[in-house]
């Protein structure tokens, strides 16, 4: 069984353009599923319908082997939504008991300790809403989302209010959750968060799939392009790097300091970093380039955004 399965999922509002036009795609159980697109592309629009929350005016789905008709049990899936709030009078507490009944289940108090825990919320429950920022308000989110012990969580841009550290800690979540089984569906615009992420992506755009599969095999067919920080390189050793790899490019700084960029396949970096090394050089820094994804993205999609 496929945790998400859809067949020309269509969403037509009362005025424009379809927001959502025949999708159909498919999220394996147990994966990281990363939905890209640009502002407008349907992106919501298509977490809400698997939501249950809009209906759609054609095509079919089955999420967790339910059809629409059906729908989901709701304990089996949890949904953060992109604009939420929750009543600021209510503590931290309140809001995850309130949502566990409307699931018609109980937390008791270990429970939800650990789960506020588990967001970054330790010892934060008998505060109110009110006083929390917006980071601890999506953090907050994700407690809600994850109340029933989902086996698929839909999450819609879970990280937009985080600073750098607080995304990194909910990638770490969601790859816990992932290790125990959960499927996670990611509605995302920060590109690098898909990357770091997700097993396979879809694309869309003015509500079309444009791609569905692996990012990595999408962007870099195998070669991606990485950028290695050195100093104490000589120019032979340059030279010797350049004749072993092709499409070397070397930017010079002061002092042997040095940014040298390459397309390579991943098995092939700790070879180049050893022959770095044994030329003289020290290798600070070895990072995939990121500006490839973007040229990616921004090439499969219309720029007119509506
Ligand atoms: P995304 O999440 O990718 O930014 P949305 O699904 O929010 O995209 O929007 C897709 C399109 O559908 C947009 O043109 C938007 O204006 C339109 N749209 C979204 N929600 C509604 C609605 N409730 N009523 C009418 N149009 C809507």
């Amino acid at each position: 069984m496929k945790a998400i399965q859809t067949l020309g999922l269509t969403k037509q509002y009362r005025r424009g353009e379809p927001a959502c036009d025949h999708i159909s795609l498919t999220v394996n159980q147990g994966e990281i599923f990363g939905l890209l697109g640009p502002n407008g592309a349907g992106k919501s629009t298509l977490v809400k319908m698997l939501a249950g929350l809009v209906a759609p005016s054609a095509g079919t789905a089955r999420v967790l082997g339910f059809s629409f008709k059906e729908l989901v049990p709701r304990r089996q899936m949890g949904y953060l939504p992109e604009l939420f709030r929750y009543p600021p009078w209510l503590t931290a507490e309140e809001v995850l008991t309130f949502h566990a009944g409307l699931l018609r289940t109980r937390i008791g108090a270990d429970d939800r300790d650990q789960l506020l825990a588990r967001v970054g919320l330790e010892g934060r429950g008998r505060e109110r809403v009110r006083a929390f920022s917006k980071g601890m308000q999506q953090r907050l989110g994700l407690a809600v989302a994850l109340v029933g012990k989902p086996a698929l969580v839909l999450l819609d841009e879970p990280t937009s209010a985080l600073d750098p550290i607080g995304r990194f800690e909910v990638g770490r979540l969601l790859q816990d959750l992932k290790r125990e089984g959960t499927t996670i569906f990611l509605n995302s615009h920060l590109l690098s968060d898909v990357e770091k992420l997700c097993d396979s992506v879809a694309l869309i755009d003015k509500g079309r799939v444009v791609y569905q599969g692996s990012l990595k095999d999408a962007i870099y067919g195998g070669v991606r392009r990485y950028r290695l920080q050195v100093d104490q390189l000589t120019a032979e050793a340059a030279r010797a790097v350049q004749a072993s790899i092709p499409h070397v490019v070397i930017q010079w700084g002061d002092g042997g300091r040095a940014e040298i960029g390459v397309g390579l396949m991943r098995p092939e970096l700790p070879g180049l970093v050893a022959q770095l090394v044994s030329l003289g050089a020290r290798v600070y820094e070895v990072e995939p380039d990121h500006s490839s994804l973007e040229e990616w993205f921004l090439s499969r999609v219309g720029k007119d955004t509506r």
